[in-house]
């Protein structure tokens, strides 16, 4: 059932029972409503796992101490642990995430002028291969389950405890759109007043390019959409993005256009600006022409260098002559600083955190 949390062995880690974290507000209801109990009690537990963090039963403590006895038997608090912090010379700070069997995710916290974004990883690794992408080519373990999502949202949203969040993006680890079902049952719980209390206008999907569950997403849940994007045309859009091929550029810009976007917002497009590859005065124009019928704006991302990737940055000449042809057609391009790329948290760097901090650790 759509937007519904999907149950697998994943959720029932590691002993045997079900995940409290992993619930909708709805799902919890009627899981409290199974064990004969009142619904309110699932808002007061909503309450003390999502606006108080609480790690046990134990802590909710304006709840009948019978009732938390009795659900300590049937479920489970999941704990996402920071095992670290990496911090950029300008403010960025990525943090690795450990999980409970082991793996780790990374989320970053990046620094705006009032308030900071905070991302989000949505599995660990990426199947989707895009060949500019160091999360791609790690390769695929698995999806993120919901609570999982969300205890990244908690920790980032209250790392700073004075400066404000101002948005979410889900452009961390993975792809959010392979990971449909749970990315839905995360949104329910970020965005519900008992849960993380946050905008759905405040949030935004990052996609590859999945065509049929952004048709989905946009009937099921009114956030805003970035597109990567990063050519102009099929051929080159296939090498840098395996997804194309099956999901090709004409029917990918027809299903953006009647995204249901909420009022006066715009679908973001995403164009990695990279050396020699896509840069070109013919791509901005290309670029232009395509996405005349659709309201959006652009960012522009200078290609971060990667060792072992076969790409170079762009001129400085070129970013901005690629921008002005933008501009001169009437769309909004922004050029995005590469914030953090030196603790590799920019856009295509995630996935080596724990490399970096293994070594930190052991200088
Ligand atoms: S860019 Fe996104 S979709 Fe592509 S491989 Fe990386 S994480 Fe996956």
């Amino acid at each position: 059932m759509v937007g519904m949390a999907v149950t697998t062995m994943e959720n029932i880690f590691p002993n045997n029972l079900p995940d409290i974290k992993d619930m909708t507000l709805a799902e919890c209801e009627a899981f409290v409503a199974d064990m004969g109990s009142p619904r309110y009690r699932a808002t007061q537990m909503f309450r003390w796992l999502h606006k108080q963090q609480a790690r046990n039963f134990g802590e909710m403590t304006n709840i009948a101490q019978k009732f938390r006895q009795e659900i300590a038997l049937r479920a489970r608090i999941s704990i996402v642990e920071i095992a670290h912090v990496l911090e950029a010379s300008d403010g960025t700070r990525k943090l690795l995430f450990k999980l409970e069997d082991g793996n780790y995710v990374e989320g970053v916290l990046i620094p705006g002028r009032n308030h900071f974004t905070a991302c989000l990883s949505t599995q660990v690794g990426c199947r989707m291969g895009c060949t500019f992408c160091l999360t791609g080519k790690m390769g695929f373990k698995r999806n993120l389950r919901p609570g999982e999502i969300v205890s990244q949202a908690s920790a980032l949203l209250h790392f700073h405890p004075d400066i404000s969040c101002g948005n979410i993006v889900m452009m961390g680890m993975g792809e959010p759109l392979d990971n449909y079902d749970n990315i839905i049952a995360a949104l329910k719980i970020i965005t519900s007043e008992f849960g993380l209390s946050f905008s759905a206008q405040k949030i935004t999907i990052s996609t590859c390019g999945i065509i049929p569950q952004i048709a989905r997403l946009g009937k099921a849940f009114p956030v805003n959409l970035a597109v990567s994007l990063n050519a102009a045309n099929d051929e080159m859009r296939t090498k840098l993005m395996p997804i194309n091929k099956k999901y090709p550029l004409k029917e990918l810009l027809a299903v953006c256009k009647d995204y249901p976007m909420p009022a006066r917002r715009m679908i973001t497009f995403e164009y990695i600006l990279i050396g020699g590859i896509n840069d070109s005065l013919e791509d901005a124009k290309k670029l232009s022409s395509l996405l005349r019928e659709i309201r959006c704006k652009i960012n522009l991302i200078v290609w971060n260098a990667i060792p072992d990737f076969p790409f170079a940055s762009p001129s400085q000449e070129k970013v901005e002559a690629f921008q002005k042809e933008m501009i001169r057609n009437k769309y909004t391009a922004i050029i995005r600083a590469s914030k953090g790329s030196e603790i590799m948290a920019a856009c295509g760097q995630l996935g080596r955190a724990k490399q970096q901090t293994m070594s930190l650790i052991e200088a």
